[in-house]
């Protein structure tokens, strides 16, 4: 794994295992788009790996060669069933129950569960036992970008692992060797969408992502001008309503710094809105598309809900009577 930013706490966690002293549940969380994953899965392969080189899994070994494989019998991953929206109770029995098999490769087994915060009550409660007495030689990885919204039974069982985005600095000379395309303004406007998350910021490009925010702020500035909101809300919006409401709640956030004056701007050079909007008045609209993002994967009317709020923000540009 090459992210320099996550060095300092993998030779942490390599001193922790070689000295036997890595809790048996690491919780690694922190905002998506830093490679939590890829610490986590880094961390199975070292637990597992049989001929551990320095830091780093041999990547030679039989255990080495399963996981690459992709069928490690030792090792158990648990994600949100394809079919639903979170992980469910049996699931989680599954793991527990396979965490407690005899090793068949090596002396341990690792199970992986990510995103923690996705695991419903009861397979939350059905995790506190394994939690509290851990199996000898069993370790449960989660990662987590929300860890606020695991109960805090699970949260004080566990070994917080936080990784923060990097600095500004490096983060750019990451994106630089990954993207030498762009420019260093380029490079930092990206990251600051991404909220300073390298591989969120990557993603943004590879996904023609920025082309769906750049749409967006060109709607919300027309709507602004006076042009009338059914003229853009037929631009399937909806049709994508949870990077919709990600750009509507990031433009709003853009212009709450920008009518507070701050640096870093995320708004291309020179944007401005028509008049200034009150900061109470962005704020609302800020937390109006934050719970339309909560709501995204379920099934309500987001062309109406999105048709709604740009209404309201249609409302921000006409003098009260
Ligand atoms: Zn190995």
């Amino acid at each position: 794994m090459t992210l320099p930013w996550m060095e300092a706490v993998q030779q942490r966690l390599e001193q922790a295992n070689v000295t036997e002293r890595l809790g048996h549940a690491p919780l690694i969380c922190g905002p998506a788009g830093l490679g939590k994953r890829a610490l986590a899965e880094w961390l199975l392969a070292r637990v597992l790996c049989l001929a551990p080189a320095g830091e780093a899994p041999c990547g030679k070994c039989r255990s080495c060669e399963l996981l690459a494989s992709g069928s490690h019998p030792d090792s158990f991953r648990l994600a949100i069933p394809e079919d639903k929206k979170e992980i469910p109770v049996d699931n989680v029995r599954g793991l527990i129950a396979s965490l407690q098999l005899t090793p068949r490769i090596g002396p341990n087994r690792v199970g992986l569960i990510e995103p923690a915060e996705a695991m419903n009550r009861n397979a939350a409660n059905a995790l506190l036992k394994t939690l509290e007495e851990p199996a000898e030689n069993a370790w449960l990885i989660l990662v987590s970008h929300q860890p606020g919204r695991l109960p805090a039974t699970i949260r004080s069982r566990c070994q917080k692992i936080v990784i923060r985005p990097p600095e500004p600095d490096a983060a750019s000379a990451w994106m630089a060797e990954r993207h030498p395309e762009l420019d260093q303004a380029d490079r930092a406007r990206i990251l600051t969408l991404a909220a300073g998350a390298p591989l969120a910021a990557s993603a943004l490009l590879a996904d023609n992502g920025l082309e769906h925010g750049q749409q967006i702020l060109d709607g919300l500035l027309k709507v602004a001008s006076g042009g009338p909101v059914s003229a853009i809300a037929g631009e399937d919006w909806h049709a994508q309503p949870e990077s919709s409401w990600h750009w509507l709640s990031t433009w709003m956030a853009a212009f709450m710094r920008q009518a507070q004056g701050m640096r870093g701007d995320a708004l291309p050079e020179g944007f401005r809105l028509p008049r200034p909007v009150a900061p109470e008045r962005l704020a609302r609209l800020w937390e109006q598309a934050l719970a339309g993002r909560r709501m995204a994967s379920s099934a309500v009317r987001h062309d109406l809900l999105i048709g709604k709020w740009l209404l309201e923000w249609a409302r921000s540009f006409t003098p009260e009577r």
